[in-house]
């Protein structure tokens, strides 16, 4: 099956077509770095990530993209409370992002463009604006006048009541939007010098700008939360196609929220989980299991219950690995049905859920042939295969360290016990002795290459 995405500009999913034959651009609106990022926006950069790998699982190569919004009110907020430098603040937050992203196994975009290090382009890229007529001033501060780019709407309609910014300052229309914004007090020394004075970009520019500079104004698909749809995702496209003749993106994506108790999960709200406690406690594999485990065009709730689901999970698909000599062998990614329903899955708009599904499916297959002792030579490699697979999309495991823990001596003296035991039939004991080894924290498991031991998690 070919790769279809739902493509939010035409509420349809869409068979997927790239415009140059191989190399296909992307782009995700990244964090903005006043505080640590929280799940919630895990949840989009891990759909940004999972999109990235599909394409590659598709044969093509990728050039990505996820921006640091390292200049906005809110960094300015953060700045004035802590009485630190704007680079002071965002650094941190920036650092905590990509340290956090790489724990989640999320691959290194080709680019993490700052918004600050652009600022010259978006003054230039605004002038080019008001010169076409396209934007105006009022005291300083630059709007983008809807009225002059009959297509504004593409994601929403704009005779509904719509939700609108900075709608306090005199506009000429209700959805015109902030290019450049002029300094307040409250900026202190955050400012850069423009034709229209002292002032910093709007958040929309920002993208906008980035995206025309990196990738020329045109990507193949953008990607961002439900909430960026409109107006951020609207206000981006309209100012870039109102200067040039072809789309910003042929598809955008979005993903949508993680909700705790019925709620956005946001900083603003002051509801958000904090990842790197998450990952302490659950270990990184479950929290990305987590992310991917639900459709990404599905609302989420967060709960315990559901990350010890994928706790579970984790282990089952650890163990069912350790069945294999994974590390020795260079496998050929030689596909059959199983493996292609499981890519059918990911390419039907990266139906996770549905991959995840027939994945388990297969090991409990495999597993009934390994208890049964008549796993063939053909059911090894087919597994092996599926653990390349399965790990090139969900990355929850480390190939390298499957065999690779130090088993107390204490435990190796039981697991001889054990073995004794079920030889002389005397399960009883084996029992009592498989009871014991839980209370050290192990787990032990019987598999026709025989006892299997891993740590409890
Ligand atoms: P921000 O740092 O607030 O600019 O957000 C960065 C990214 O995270 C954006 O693409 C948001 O749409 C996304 N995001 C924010 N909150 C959530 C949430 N609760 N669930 C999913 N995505 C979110
Ligand atoms: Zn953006």
């Amino acid at each position: 099956m070919s790769l279809k995405l739902y493509n939010s500009l035409s509420s349809k999913k869409e068979v997927f077509k790239s415009i140059s034959d191989k190399k296909v651009k992307t782009y995700g609106c990244g964090p903005t770095v006043y505080n640590y990022p929280h799940l919630g926006n895990f949840r989009t950069f891990v759909f940004y990530d999972l999109l990235n790998r599909v394409l590659q699982l598709n044969g093509f190569e990728t050039e990505t993209a996820v921006n640091i919004t390292d200049i906005d009110d809110k960094i300015i907020d953060r700045v004035n409370q802590e009485n630190a430098s704007l680079k002071e603040i965002t650094s941190k937050y920036e650092l905590s992002f990509l340290e956090l992203s790489k724990s989640l196994k999320i691959l290194p975009n080709n680019h993490n463009p700052r918004a600050t290090e652009y600022v010259e382009e978006m003054i230039e890229f605004i002038k080019a604006l008001i010169n076409q007529d396209l934007a105006y001033e009022i005291n300083g501060n630059i709007f983008f006048d809807t009225e002059a780019y009959p297509k504004y709407g593409k994601f929403v309609n704009i005779s509904d009541d719509l939700k609108t910014e900075d709608n306090e300052l005199s506009k000429k229309n209700r959805n015109d939007f902030t290019l450049w914004k002029a300094k307040k007090d409250s900026d202190g020394d955050i400012f850069w010098n423009s034709d229209w004075g002292k002032g910093r970009p709007g958040w929309h520019t920002e993208c906008a700008v980035m995206i025309k500079t990196l990738f020329d104004g045109r990507l193949d698909i953008h990607c961002g939360g439900i909430d960026l749809k409109f107006p951020h995702h609207e206000n981006e496209s309209a100012q870039i196609e109102a200067i040039q003749k072809h789309n910003l993106s042929n598809y955008w994506l979005h993903a949508e929220h993680l909700n705790i108790n019925d709620e956005k999960m946001s900083k603003s709200l002051g509801n958000f989980i904090d990842v790197s406690t998450l990952i302490q406690k659950n270990g990184s594999d479950v929290v990305r299991l987590f992310l991917l485990s639900a459709h990404y065009r599905t609302k989420v709730s967060f709960s315990q219950k559901k990350l010890d689901e994928c706790k579970k999970m984790v282990e089952k698909i650890k163990r069912f690995a350790k069945n294999f000599n994974i590390d020795s062998k260079n496998i050929e990614l030689k596909f059959s049905s199983e493996h292609k329903l499981f890519i059918d899955a990911l390419n039907d708009d990266l139906n996770t859920p549905g991959a995840i599904g027939v994945f388990f499916s297969f090991i409990s297959e495999i597993n009934k042939k390994i208890a049964e002792n008549s796993i063939s030579d053909v059911d090894k490699e087919k597994s092996l295969v599926f653990l390349k697979l399965f790990n090139s999309i969900f990355d929850i495991l480390d190939f390298n360290n499957l065999h690779d823990q130090n088993i107390p001596s204490e435990l190796q003296d039981l697991l001889v016990s054990r073995q004794e035991a079920r030889e002389n039939l005397d399960w009883k004991l084996s029992d009592s002795i498989r009871e014991k080894i839980e209370t050290l924290g192990w787990q032990v498991e019987d598999t026709s290459s025989g006892q299997n031991l891993s740590k409890k998690k």
